[in-house]
């Protein structure tokens, strides 16, 4: 029998969770709901320097809004738990004894006065590779250059020592990855990491194995910021005698043109958010705008997230979160860097507004109406966002192109005045607001076009001749959604009286 896949999000609390990261925890829930597998969340805040409080739960608000929920993990429970590193202590500091006992690692007590002596020597020596390893490791203060007894010694007095995973010299280590194919990296260019800290507590190395194994992770779907690690990692896992699983290292997010990496400050250049969520720091002014409070929608999200980086196949582009974990495979995930093409994102967001119902939209509209103290009902509210659906891109446009709704003109484009304010519209609007004014019975956009048409056959106009005028004379602008809905939402009362109005107030204006 195939073993269950069982794929992890491991971040660290140290601020708001960046776009890329999202983009990590998608696409390990994809693949694992692909394969009927299980997708876990792993807190990794073994750095207690960078803690940020807040930040767990920023990440699981995060994942909660895009729909893409851990199975097991930080929050949600599991058979495999704790799973915040620094509840794990105890079980690090076991791996880290048994690699000093098999002599894969060993104790350090340098000081860092020390290890920046031998640097600078090494630098003036012109080493290429100036670090703690194979070929200076023995002219260092560390279990292997000291007898047993200091060694004991030394930790019994509580002098400050760190755990170094003994790196061996020149030999390569290769692994295969998902999308990079072959990796081969000589040991040459690495140093002797520090597995455990002196506080005691695990660096990201030792912890992010240890867990992946005792959790039983079978693939590892990470940012490429993470490559340079996985050597270290595969040599971690031969020195434990652990299976390696598989590595799945995805493309960077750059800039939108192209140029470096996707970063805060350009996003604040350019006024895009890079952050699922606004987030506040705890303990600073410092404010980052979310995608979700800037009005994007989470299908739209996922959506343009997914296609991020990995491609279906075909120039198809619209997928729901089911249809992309039905078309997911790790094989068609891009090499190079993907462009976050931010008006992508906005494309992606109309299309899902589009298709979104007038009911859920109607939500948005109510918000931002209570908040300005505009009473609305949601038949009316509901019926607006079904008219200018097609002409927004964020649910938060409803309130601000939708306005004049609320609000009758109180100004005219005058460009349009000056070419289509004729005395023929005068005439005819003023005959149309007076049929609408006797009109009896349920008016409607279908009613408001037949008493339209009745009046204009009568006096012998021809449409073209006075749609801009009345457009002009309800919304004060010359282009907008379909007219005929605008009116059914008005009212026949109120689009009279605005009529009326425009013809008064417009009276010195008639064009000759
Ligand atoms: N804690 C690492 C991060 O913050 C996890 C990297 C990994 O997935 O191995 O991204």
């Amino acid at each position: 029998m195939e073993k269950e896949v069982r794929v992890r999000f491991a971040p660290s609390p140290t601020g708001p969770l960046h776009i890329g990261g999202v983009r990590t925890a998608l696409y390990n829930y994809l693949f694992a709901k692909r394969h009927n597998g299980k997708f876990i969340l792993r807190i990794e805040d073994t750095d207690q320097t960078r803690f940020v409080e807040g930040a767990e739960e920023y990440i699981r608000e995060s994942m909660e809004w895009l729909g893409i929920v851990p199975d097991e993990g930080q929050g949600y429970g599991g058979e495999f738990g704790p799973y915040k590193q620094s509840e794990r202590t105890e079980i690090y500091q076991k791996y880290a004894k048994q690699l000093i006992d098999e002599g894969k690692a060993y104790y350090a007590f340098d000081t860092p006065e020390e290890l920046e002596a031998m640097r600078e020597r090494l630098t003036e020596a012109r080493v290429l590779h100036p670090q703690y390893n194979a070929l200076t490791r023995n002219t260092m203060k560390n279990s292997l250059t000291l007898s047993d007894e200091e060694v004991k010694q030394k930790i019994e007095a509580g002098e400050p020592h760190v755990v170094r995973l003994k790196v061996p010299r020149k030999e390569d280590i290769r692994f295969k990855d998902a999308v990079r194919d072959w990796v081969l990296v000589n040991t040459d260019t690495l140093d002797d990491k520090v597995l455990m800290k002196s506080d005691g507590l695990p660096t990201y190395h030792l912890a992010n194995i240890v867990d992946d194994h005792l959790m039983e992770i079978t693939h590892v779907i990470r940012g490429e910021e993470w490559l340079p690690s996985a050597p270290i990692h595969v040599l971690l896992y031969e020195y434990l005698g652990w299976e390696a699983p598989t590595f799945c290292h995805l493309p960077l997010l750059l800039k939108p043109n192209g140029n470096g990496k996707l970063s805060k400050r350009d996003g604040d250049k350019h006024g895009y958010p890079v952050f699922p969520l606004d987030w506040q720091a705890p303990d600073s002014k410092e404010k980052s705008m979310g995608f979700r409070e800037q009005g994007y929608l989470p299908d739209a999200m996922v959506n343009f997230l997914a296609l991020l980086g990995w491609n279906p196949g075909d120039n198809r582009e619209m997928f729901t979160l089911e249809e992309l974990v039905e078309n997911f495979s790790l094989d068609r995930i891009i090499k190079g860097g993907a462009k976050f093409d931010i008006q992508k994102g906005q494309w992606f967001n109309q299309q899902y507004l589009k298709n979104t119902t007038n009911q859920e939209l109607a939500v948005f509209l109510l918000k931002d109406l209570n908040s300005k103290g505009i009473e609305c009902s949601q038949e009316k509210a509901e019926k607006i966002c079904n008219a200018l659906k097609e002409r927004v891109t964020f649910p938060n446009e409803f309130s601000v192109k939708g306005d004049f709704f609320f609000e009758a003109p109180q100004a005219y484009d005058e460009k349009v005045i000056r070419k289509k304010w004729t005395q023929e519209a005068v005439d005819t609007l003023r005959a149309y607001a007076e049929a609408l004014a006797a009109f009896e019975g349920e008016f409607s956009a279908e009613k408001a076009k037949e008493i339209l048409n009745e009046v204009l056959e009568k006096l012998g106009v021809k449409i073209g001749r006075i749609m801009q005028a009345l457009r002009v004379s309800i919304s004060g602008s010359g282009s907008g959604a379909d007219l005929m809905e605008i009116l059914d939402i008005l009212g026949k009362e109120e689009t009279a009286r605005r009529i009326n109005d425009a013809i008064e107030k417009l009276a010195g204006q008639v064009k000759a």
